[in-house]
C-alpha cells in the first residue's frame, strides 16, 4: 500500500533522555499512529541519583530516568526505549561488577531489563573489560545489543546489525553503529578478533537492507559517535577519526532519524528558532549532548517533514 508519510519530529533531551515523536498518516485513511522514541546515551554506570565516588546524593541516573520513561509510556504506549552505549563503565559500581565480581548478574543490564529497553548500541567503553565480559552482559540482557560495523575476522557480524520492530503497524528499523576508533583506544586483548569498519560505509550498506529488503517505514540510526563538523557552519572539528554522524546525515539516503552520543559537544545554547529548507538540513539538526552524569538538560524539537512534499520547516533549540 502506498503510504504517504507525515513525520513530525520532536526531540527532547531531559536528564540524558532523547524524545522523538512520529505521527504517521496513511494517504487513504484517517489513521494516524504516533510513535515515540526515547534515547539514553553515555549513562556510564549510574543507576541511582548518587555519586558513586563521593558517596553523596547526585542528580541523574537510570532510576530517575525510569520515572520519566513510565510517564512517557503512559502518554503513548507506542514508545521505543533505546540506549546508545557507554553504559558498562564509569563508576565503582561497574568496575566492581565487571572486574571483581564477574559472576553476579550485571547491575546495569538488570536495571535496563527492568526498564524494558528495546535495544542498545555497543560503544567504546563496553569493551573496557574484555569481550568475555561483553558477552556475559549481553547474554543477560532481554534486549538486543546492536552494532552493524563490528565484524569477526571471517567477515560476519559479531553483533546484531539492526532490528525491525513493528509498532502499531509501522515497521521501524533500528540500525546500530559504533565509533570505528576503538582499536586506537582499547587494549588489543579486549577486542581480539574484532574488525571495526567505517560507519558511513556501513550505514549505506545497512540502510539499503532496511529499505529494500526489510521494507521498513522508518529508519532510525542509533550511532555511538557524534558530529565531526559544526552543524551550523560545517567547520571541521577534527574528530572524524571517531565521529562521522555529520557525514552519515549528509551522504546516506533513506535515514529518518540519527540518534547520537559519545562526543563532548553540546547543542548551541541559543534559543533562536531557525528554518531549514531541505530534509538533510533537518537531519543536520540532530542532537549532540554529553551527559555522563545525567544532569544535562537540552531541548531540540520540531522538524516537520512530509515526504510527498518538500519539508516545511525545521526548528532547533539548544
Ligand atoms: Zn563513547
Amino acid at each position: 500500500m502506498k503510504k504517504r508519510l507525515s513525520v513530525l519530529l520532536s526531540v527532547v533531551l531531559i536528564l540524558g533522555l532523547v524524545f522523538a515523536s512520529f505521527p504517521f498518516k496513511a494517504a487513504t485513511a484517517a489513521t494516524t499512529v504516533k510513535i515515540t522514541l526515547l534515547e539514553t546515551s553515555d549513562v556510564h554506570g549510574v543507576i541511582y541519583p548518587y555519586d558513586y565516588f563521593k558517596d553523596a546524593p547526585a542528580n541523574g541516573g537510570l532510576a530517575k530516568l525510569s520515572t520519566l520513561v513510565k510517564g512517557v509510556r503512559a502518554e503513548n504506549p507506542n514508545t521505543l526505549l533505546l540506549d546508545d552505549g557507554d553504559n558498562q563503565q564509569g563508576t565503582p559500581l561497574t568496575y566492581y561488577f565487571n572486574k571483581v565480581d564477574t559472576t553476579t548478574p550485571n547491575p546495569m543490564v538488570a536495571a535496563m531489563n527492568i526498564m524494558g529497553y528495546d535495544a542498545m548500541t555497543l560503544a567504546n567503553h563496553e569493551f573496557n573489560y574484555g569481550l568475555a565480559i561483553v558477552d556475559k552482559a549481553r547474554s543477560e540482557a532481554k534486549f538486543p545489543w546492536l552494532s552493524a560495523n563490528i565484524y569477526k575476522q571471517d567477515g560476519t557480524n559479531y553483533f546484531t546489525p539492526y532490528i525491525v520492530k513493528t509498532v502499531a503497524g509501522v515497521k521501524v528499523g533500528i540500525l546500530g553503529l559504533t565509533t570505528k576508533n576503538i582499536p586506537n583506544w582499547e587494549v588489543p586483548a579486549n577486542i581480539k578478533g574484532l574488525v571495526f569498519k567505517d560507519t558511513v560505509d556501513e550505514a549505506k550498506k545497512w540502510v539499503t537492507v532496511l529499505k529494500d529488503t526489510e521494507k521498513v517505514d522508518l529508519v532510525v540510526v542509533l550511532a555511538h559517535e557524534g558530529l565531526e563538523k559544526d552543524i551550523d557552519t560545517g567547520k571541521d572539528l577534527g574528530t572524524s577519526i571517531e565521529n562521522q554522524a555529520y557525514a552519515i546525515a549528509m551522504t546516506v539516503p533513506g535515514i529518518d532519524v540519527i540518534l547520537t552520543g559519545h562526543t563532548p559537544l553540546h547543542p548551541r545554547q541559543d534559543t533562536q528558532w531557525r528554518a531549514c529548507d531541505a530534509a538533510e538540513e533537518c537531519r543536520r539538526r540532530d542532537l549532540q549532548g554529553r551527559h555522563h552524569d545525567g544532569t544535562d538538560c537540552h531541548r531540540l524539537e520540531g522538524c516537520h517533514e512530509n515526504r510527498s512534499q518538500s519539508p516545511r520547516n525545521c526548528r532547533h533549540r539548544g
